[in-house]
């Protein structure tokens, strides 16, 4: 059996009370610590499932084009890249 110590965790990893926000963060550079030199590669805006019951992120992917990270997670459904624009 496992006891989760307290004491404990704050000598390690950061808490895990952030990791959902991660999973929708903005994009970012965590190297280069900025958001400037990001190409966005695939943005996929949030949609709903084909079954009509789910909403599903948004979603995009992007590289660095300083240190050439790539980087791929959902992002907040009001969000989208800078300049993208829409095939209509
Ligand atoms: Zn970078």
């Amino acid at each position: 059996m496992t006891i989760i110590n307290p004491d404990h965790r704050s000598t390690g990893l950061p808490s895990t009370g952030g990791l959902a926000e991660r999973d929708s963060a903005l994009p970012w550079c965590e190297r280069c610590s900025t958001d400037e030199f990001l190409i966005y590669e695939d943005f996929v805006p949030a949609r709903v499932s084909s079954e009509g019951r789910d909403l599903i992120p948004a979603s995009v992917s992007y590289s660095c084009s300083v240190c050439g990270s790539f980087n791929g997670h959902q992002v907040p459904p009001m969000w989208s890249p800078p300049h993208w624009f829409w095939y209509s």
